[in-house]
């Protein structure tokens, strides 16, 4: 088999997009010819939609699509968490079932793990999941879950064994959404949207062939997807956005694909918090606004630069490690500080450049209120994927070999603790 560079995989794309891109296609028609040629996902098997690259090569398959002027594939969850998971824990039937609407951006997935009283503690979980044949009966309560008012299917963590210790009693469910036993109540944030929502379970169904991994192994499949988080999110994704929401509910999938990708260039606000575009934003605005000689606005500038260069470079460590097989390990952990501390700066500054216009909202402000709205989402990276002080246990405990915090709950069952009064151990 010839070896793929760098330069073969450019060369290769290159033509294909000469032929294959056409704007007047609607973003559906457009994702699934990148699906089919394999370009959507090309780090996959190519068994399964991608072309077996190695994944120092992914951000050239990205750039190469970027200069044609093209749409990159679908943005969310389904992408960013579900369609790893499902490679690597997944049946074949689940992967045949599953991967392509993934791929296509046919359907659209949520992350149900978080409760109320379940968060950092994820394994305290207490929605129930009861069999029934060959379904499994859901009830609980959901909390956090982005883009659950448009998604088409869930990764559903439930109890399905309150009888063994709690990280056992667990399974991973591919969940699906439209059913009348489900109820999303969107949430509205500080910054005047709702990404987020309540999803309620009242005797909401679910097949057994839709398990995950195994029944009660459901706490091993949700590592991996909160490994996939962790390292998406540290490489600079934001958890919940990217170019065009997938899914029939997302409403893009019947656009015309050249204006999703105009919209696209101009950098318009697809993305509603786009921390990693915020130094060319802050530095542009300042030259506008005459502030880019004012000494502390260019002393965090610079400092905003180099958050990034480290981001940057952290990006690079993870992906060294994975190409020699090491998993994310502590880099996926300091990346995951890096963006929260790298929020906070553009927080404080967003406003500075902006001077008094920076306290107003809308549109109409200069740089169209991109800045004020990142401010107002800057809390958000701190607290999703794991919070920063449970990043700094994990760096204390596994990297610097500090002890580890009291959990006597392992070998308990979960029935018998009293919940969400103890710290995972
Ligand atoms: C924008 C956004 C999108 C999100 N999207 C999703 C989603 O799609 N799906 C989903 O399932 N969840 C989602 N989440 C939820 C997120 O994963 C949780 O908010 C997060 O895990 C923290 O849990 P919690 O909110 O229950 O806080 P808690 O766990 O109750 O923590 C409260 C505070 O206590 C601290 N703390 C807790 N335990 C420890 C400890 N052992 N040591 C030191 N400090 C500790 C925390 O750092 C925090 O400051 C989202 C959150 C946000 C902000």
């Amino acid at each position: 088999m010839p070896t793929v560079t760098d330069q073969s995989v450019r060369e290769e794309l290159r033509s294909w997009l000469a032929d294959a891109w056409d704007p007047e296609l609607t973003v559906g028609e457009w994702w699934e010819r990148l699906a089919d040629a394999g370009w959507a996902v090309p780090t996959w098997p190519a068994g399964w939609l991608g072309r077996d690259l190695p994944r120092e090569l992914a951000p050239v398959v990205a750039s190469e699509v970027r200069a044609a002027g093209a749409i990159g594939p679908p943005a969310g969850l389904g992408m960013l968490l579900a369609g790893p998971t499902i490679l690597a824990h997944g049946s074949d039937a689940q992967k045949e079932r599953y991967l392509r609407p993934i791929v296509t951006g046919a359907e659209g997935w949520c992350q149900l793990f978080s409760e109320p009283g379940a968060g950092s503690d994820l394994a305290s979980l207490q929605t129930r999941a009861e069999r029934d044949g060959d379904e499994w009966i859901i009830t609980g309560q959901k909390v956090w879950t982005s883009g659950a008012s448009i998604a088409d299917l869930g990764m559903l963590l439930a109890r399905s064994n309150p009888d063994a210790p709690k990280h056992q009693g667990i399974t991973y469910f591919l969940f699906p959404m439209d059913q009348p036993g489900v109820e999303v109540r969107p949430l509205r944030e500080m910054t005047g949207r709702a990404l987020f929502s309540e999803v309620f379970f009242d005797d909401a169904r679910v097949a057994d062939a839709a398990a995950l991994g195994g029944v009660d192994q459901g706490w091993a499949v949700a590592n991996t997807t909160l490994a996939a988080e962790r390292a998406g999110l540290g490489s600079g994704g934001s958890g919940a956005g990217g170019a065009a929401f997938p899914g029939r509910k997302g409403g893009m999938l019947q656009q015309r694909a050249g204006d999703l990708a105009e919209r696209a260039g101009r950098g318009g606000a697809v993305q509603p918090a786009a921390f990693g575009r915020a130094f060319d934003v802050l530095c542009e605005l300042a030259e506008k606004l005459g502030r880019r000689g004012d000494p502390i606005v260019r002393q965090r500038l610079v400092e905003l630069y180099t958050l990034n260069e480290l981001g940057r470079m952290t990006g690079l460590r993870i992906k060294a490690a994975r190409a020699v097989g090491r998993g994310p390990g502590p880099e996926a952990n300091t990346a995951k500080l890096l963006m929260s501390k790298t929020a906070r700066l553009v927080r404080d500054l967003g406003p500075e450049v902006l001077g008094p216009e920076g306290a107003i909202m809308g549109p109409e402000t200069t740089g169209g209120g991109v800045v004020q709205e990142m401010t107002l989402f800057a809390p958000a990276p701190s607290i999703y994927g794991g919070t920063d002080e449970i990043q700094k246990n994990i760096i204390g405990e596994r990297i610097l070999g500090l002890p580890k915090e009291p959990g006597p709950d392992k070998h308990t069952p979960f029935r018998d603790l009293k919940v969400g009064t103890q710290p995972d151990g």
